[in-house]
């Protein structure tokens, strides 16, 4: 884009907005450009097509590595290249960023080209508030961004909601996406929101069409409101006793409340055969749009849901001024009516609605559902069974795109307008404009429904196969369970590694601490991570380590409240940082999965693993023999006599390693909630990352130490341990399955990782961070000692002392875990952590929450 119009575009381009109102008369904003929207259109639809181009080149690897064989490309490419950079160079000088990217001599990585345009990014978004801000004072009876007609609210409710200077007169200013002065819904809520560092418990407590009732944990009030420091007795006895009590009900507790009835739902004949396509009002305005935001109201509309045989379902959501989100939306339509209920004034109430959600003769239809069904749960406790996902439709008809809008355009053809998917949906009383916008999303959804059903039939020559391969997907979906963002010692680190800058320890040292900040803070004061301390800012301010309060302030760009109210604070953490010993880290040290990581790495990529280069052989060598000493070690763990000479080489092996690489594993300055213990992100996913993490950093050193062990045992020991590695290697397949199926999170790979969660290391690993207490049903051999669950997992890595059985005796956990199970309901919380670290609330990484299906 030529720089000189995107300028305009930022400055003229809002009064043209501004005055738009008063005077219909406007030239042309640039040539060729009618007014704004005209520009901003033609703008999104340049980025999107380019967005879609890039996407389409070859991947980085193989393929691109066989393109780039040959010249043409090669050229091809360089020279594209330099357009883009000159192009990019041009727009930031343009706004007076350091630009150096023409200079490009000097410039040696992408990396530093990509924290530059970090960098412009801000300086260009922040300019843009600036002249928003002005021409709110320019021009303060029209508000730029917000859709014509809007009131805003007269009641300010809290400090954080008030404007400035104290000016009561001055109209209150609103923006779409990071609206500043909208009361925060949170502070309504009757039942206030969980933030702590705990996995996510279903809210349900009635069940609705249940087949196998809701276990007594949750319908029994007592047991699940009781908090530990509810009980009016000592903290550490109180947490003791509400172990004890949680501890008979966690295989319930992570389960799906409808798993049963999901897994036994059948689709009627009726609905895989020619559905009688009906045709939706195509004049929204025809049809009845009701506002329901009062529980009689509510009640009323599930008491007519219920009656139906179909109805379409969708959410609006709002993540920035939240730590886990909000759910401010849901917009249903029958075949007559649209409703819109307010779900931030019914947020208590909705679970009404499970009345007709968990009813399996009525299909929702839904598009792209994967996030609703987890905010359903998450908010309401409200779950889906019997549903039906056009986006799955879609895939499955192999239409050219999967996006709503696309399926409007292509079965109705409405054109709709996305631009308010992101709005601010908190906003009361909903400008008109968001209402239509809101309705749209599902007024047209069961025409589609019909006509996909129709195709998906036709498509398959009347058969129903393909129909039905539709309906189980969406069940998978419906399937899904809430995780809930977990903090663990290990996430700065999957998040360290996205910054794709090399950090020494210092660096390190003091990313990982405004992490931990950064993550206690957002939970406290429920905002998202991106708000408290946008990531770019925190590895600004880890790279520079400035000596002085007001170079953090420097760092940030604008400067977030949080950070400037807690400047102080961060600057300790700070300073601590800077007294770490000065050690460089090499980058595909500290980037430390690199191309081991199981976390990102895709299945094809991870069969690079086995068969691939002796590198390869030899990590995954190592990384097997890590493993087997680990499992040998709490197979014996409650008899330290027993060890044989291997596992005490082991041991002696390991602990060797502590001072060296001490620094590189997690220290116990961080706030892991001691609940934490059930925390299902434990801990085999960390476990394969400290692993590769440790073979990258020390693979010489240990494998000298492996053939020196190995030279050293007894023949009879050796051939005992092989027997070990050999199930070792075996389990670490399934190891790597876990990580994986953490990340995809799907309901199939989950079910694998709960059947074989009770033989593998996961459940191993786990015990690492299982209950501080002794059991009731343990072997009583050991005194009690609680056990600090900040250093749990690391302690074994780090080789700490194992001897002190109290404290770790994974093999007692191990029976108490093939007991109850508990890797059923937690497999899926497992990487949950990763997850919440890669959650940048902001607005360039949404992107990277979810991977929002295509709408
Ligand atoms: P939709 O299903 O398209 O109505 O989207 C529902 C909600 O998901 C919106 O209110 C947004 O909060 C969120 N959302 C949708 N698409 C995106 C996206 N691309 N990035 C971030 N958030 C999104
Ligand atoms: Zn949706
Ligand atoms: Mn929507």
């Amino acid at each position: 884009m030529d720089s000189s119009k995107s300028n305009e575009s930022t400055t003229s381009g809002l009064q043209d907005r501004n005055s738009a109102v008063d005077d219909e008369e406007q030239p042309e904003l640039c040539p060729g450009f009618k007014d704004v929207d005209v520009f901003v259109k033609y703008g999104l639809g340049a980025v999107l097509s380019a967005t879609k181009a890039s996407a389409g080149l070859p991947q980085a690897g193989d393929e691109y590595d066989f393109y780039r064989s040959f010249p043409g490309f090669q050229e091809f490419c360089e020279s594209q290249g330099d357009k883009l950079l000159h192009c990019m160079s041009q727009i930031m000088q343009h706004h007076g960023c350091r630009s150096h990217m023409r200079d490009r001599n000097k410039l040696t990585g992408l990396e530093e080209r990509f924290d530059l345009v970090v960098d412009s990014n801000d300086v260009i978004l922040e300019r843009a508030g600036i002249l928003l801000d002005e021409a709110e004072g320019v021009n303060r009876s029209q508000q730029p961004v917000m859709p014509a007609g809007f009131q805003p609210p007269k009641i300010v409710v809290s400090s954080w909601n008030r404007k400035g200077s104290g000016s009561g007169i001055r109209s209150e200013m609103f923006r779409l996406l990071h609206a500043k002065n909208v009361a925060r819904p949170q502070l309504k809520f009757k039942e206030k929101v969980d933030n702590s560092n705990t996995p996510f418990v279903p809210k349900i407590f009635i069940k609705p069409n249940a087949v196998k009732p809701l276990p007594t944990y949750f319908t029994n009030k007592k047991i699940r409101k009781e908090r530990p420091e509810d009980l009016d007795v000592p903290a550490a006895l109180a947490d003791f006793i509400h172990q004890q009590r949680t501890q008979e009900h966690v295989d319930d507790m992570f389960a799906h409340p409808y798993q049963y009835e999901l897994d036994h739902l059948t689709i009627p004949e009726s609905l895989l055969s020619k559905p009688e396509i009906q045709a939706s009002c195509s004049n929204l305005m025809h049809d009845p749009c009701s506002f329901v935001d009062a529980l009689e109201d509510l009640v009323a509309l599930n008491e007519k849901l219920c009656k139906l045989s179909e109805f379409a379902v969708d959410l609006e959501h709002h993540s920035y001024r939240s730590f886990l989100g909000l759910t401010c939306l849901m917009q249903i339509s029958t075949r007559e009516e649209d409703f819109i209920v307010d779900t931030l004034e019914l947020r208590n109430e909705m679970y009404i609605l499970n009345e007709a959600f968990t009813d399996p003769a009525i299909v929702k239809v839904f598009h792209g559902s994967d996030s609703d069904i987890e905010w359903l749960q998450r908010d309401f406790g409200v779950y889906v069974v019997n549903l039906f996902d056009t986006h799955q439709a879609s895939r499955a008809l192999n239409l050219a795109r999967h996006s709503l809008d696309h399926l409007l355009k292509h079965f109705c053809n409405v054109d709709a307008d996305k631009r308010y998917q992101l709005a601010d949906w908190r906003i009361r009383p909903l400008p008109d404009e968001m209402v239509q916008y809101a309705q749209t999303d599902t007024h047209y959804l069961l025409y589609i429904y019909d006509c996909m059903r129709a195709q998906l039939l036709d498509f398959n020559h009347g058969q129903p196969g393909l129909l039905q391969s539709v309906w189980n997907k969406s069940k998978d979906i419906s399937l899904k369970k809430y995780v809930k963002p977990i903090y663990t010692e290990e996430s700065y680190l999957e998040l360290q590694r996205k910054q794709k800058k090399s950090f020494n320890t210092q660096q390190l040292t003091a990313f990982r601490l405004l992490f931990a900040w950064r993550d206690k803070l957002a939970r406290q004061e429920d905002e998202s991570t991106g708000y408290v301390l946008p990531t770019h800012m925190m590895s600004k301010i880890s790279e520079e380590l400035p000596k002085e309060p007001q170079g953090i302030i420097a760092c940030c760009n604008p400067v977030p409240p949080l950070v400037r109210q807690q400047v102080n604070e961060l600057h300790l953490l700070v300073q601590q940082a800077r007294e770490m010993p000065l050690l460089k880290v090499r980058k595909d040290e500290v980037m430390l999965f690199g191309p081991h990581d199981t976390s990102r790495v895709s299945e094809s990529d991870l069969h690079r693993f086995s068969p691939g280069g002796n590198q390869l052989l030899y990590v995954n060598a190592i990384t097997n023999l890590f493993i087997f000493f680990l499992l040998k070690e709490t197979e014996t763990k409650n008899d330290q006599k027993s060890l044989s000479v291997a596992q005490m080489k082991s041991i002696g092996i390991i602990e060797s390693f502590e001072n060296p690489f001490r620094m590189y594993l997690p220290s116990s300055d961080v706030h892991i909630n001691k609940n934490s213990k059930f925390d299902p992100s434990s801990k085999i996913f960390e476990v394969i990352k400290r692993l590769h993490m440790f073979v990258s950093i020390s693979s010489l050193i240990f494998f000298y130490f492996t053939i020196l062990f190995y030279m050293l045992l007894s023949t009879e020991e050796r051939n005992k341990d092989k027997q070990g590695y050999q199930e070792s290697l075996q389990n670490v397949a399934t190891v790597r399955q876990q990580a994986e199926s953490a990340k995809g999170g799907g309901k199939k790979r989950e079910r694998v990782a709960s059947e074989v969660g009770e033989t593998t290391p996961k459940s191993s690993m786990k015990l690492m961070k299982l209950p501080e207490k002794p059991q009731t049903d343990l072997p009583p051999q050991d005194s009690f000692t609680p056990f600090d669950y900040s250093q749990s997992a690391l302690r074994v890595f780090a080789g700490a002392k194992l001897k002190d059985n109290a404290q770790f005796d994974p093999n007692r956990q191990t029976h108490d875990f093939k007991k109850k199970k508990i890797s059923k309901g937690q497999k899926s919380n497992f990487g949950a952590g990763n997850r919440s670290m890669s959650y940048l609330a902001g607005k360039s990484d949404r992107g990277f929450r979810h991977n929002w299906p295509k709408r």
